[in-house]
């Protein structure tokens, strides 16, 4: 007899909740993600003490079938992708399978759905790992998610959270980078009961950067539009006066998608050129948008990270583009500018 053996599927989902749930921010993140992929227009989002004691994230989307709902919380279950050729045109944020039974097998989770409106839905409850609950609902036709008790059978985990301030700081971002990529969506998030966030998913990413960094730097901000074979680009860049002293007032989103990609932001600065000074950054929110397999997202499973097949035509693109909308509000003399 051999040593070697296979793990069952809640040790499995533990240590795979390892990588894919770091902290509160990271729940909340999938949840919004999967309410996005759904085609929610409304996103509610509410937290409480930094997201250790309650996630939830109540959407309009498409529903989860009956039948489906405990199937959503298997191992690599995923309506998203069916074969190897999917992986190389991803178009949904999610797409591994791998969030729900992550977050169930180290949170207390319940989950009502209905994927008809009017029509029966589902409600599902699972305390690490184990069905407490399964039965038959009325739901109104959307998602509502709750996460609660993060960590609470990982005691270790729990152990390295830091403050309820800073896992809101993080939660804030999450929601933040949702916002800004997708302004066709109505967020709002509150924290303790109070309203942290409202956007009014309108489409307008002007109104999106007003509600998160204030109306006076979302109307100092200059428009991106550039249109090209491969890619095209879209939004709103600060003025070279109107600068911060970190990168993160960069915001790249790559087919709604938010992405960390020096491949944008380097062109992006080289286009302020000597207008911005050393180790300051423009507000920007970059929408980025190009074929599916023109992009390879499936680098890290935080998929922060993205590579791109024609990185040297895009740099020059994105370079191209803000120069231009810079140089529209006169801060670049004609003349100056390399096409
Ligand atoms: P992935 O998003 O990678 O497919 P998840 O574990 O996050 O994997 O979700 C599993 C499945 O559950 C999804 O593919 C989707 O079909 C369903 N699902 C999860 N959340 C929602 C939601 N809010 N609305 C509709 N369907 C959902
Ligand atoms: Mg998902």
């Amino acid at each position: 007899m051999g040593i070697i053996i296979q793990l069952d599927e809640h040790l499995s989902n533990q240590i795979a909740a390892g990588e894919v749930v770091e902290r509160p921010a990271s729940v909340l993140k999938e949840l919004i993600e999967n309410a996005v992929d759904a085609g929610a227009r409304h996103v509610d989002i509410t937290a409480e003490e930094g997201g250790l004691s309650l996630i939830r994230v109540v959407d309009d989307g498409a529903g989860i079938q009956p039948d489906d709902l405990l199937v959503a919380f298997q191992r690599h279950a995923t309506s998203k992708i069916a074969s190897g050729r999917d992986l190389f045109q991803i178009s949904t944020l999610g797409f591994r399978g791998e969030a729900l039974p992550s977050i169930a097998s180290v949170a207390k989770v319940r989950c009502l759905s209905a994927s008809e409106s009017g029509g029966l839905g589902r409600l599902l409850e699972i305390e690490g790992g184990t069905v407490k609950r399964h039965e038959d609902a009325a739901s109104p036709r959307g998602t509502d998610m709750s996460v609660s008790e993060l960590f609470y059978n990982t005691p270790a985990r729990l152990k390295y959270m830091r403050t309820i301030q800073t896992e809101l700081s993080h939660l804030s971002d999450v929601v933040y980078r949702q916002a800004l990529a997708r302004p066709d969506v109505a967020f709002t998030f509150s924290h303790n009961g109070s309203v942290l966030l409202r956007t009014p998913g309108n489409g307008d990413l002007r109104q999106v950067v007003a509600a998160i960094y204030g109306s006076g730097p979302a109307k100092a901000m200059l428009e991106v539009q550039a249109d090209g074979p491969d890619f095209s680009l879209s939004g709103l860049t600060a003025m070279p006066i109107e600068t911060r002293a970190s990168r993160s007032a960069v915001t790249v989103i790559v087919n709604g998608r938010f992405v960390r990609s020096p491949a944008v932001v380097q062109p992006l600065l080289q286009a302020y050129h000597t207008l911005l000074p050393i180790n300051r950054y423009p507000l920007s929110v970059l929408h980025l948008r190009m074929h599916p397999s023109l992009l390879d997202v499936n680098v890290h499973p935080a998929k922060l990270e993205v590579r791109f097949s024609k990185e040297t035509e895009l740099r020059a693109f994105v370079e191209a583009a803000v120069k231009e909308a810079l140089q529209s509000y006169a801060y670049i003399p004609s003349g100056t500018a390399v096409r």
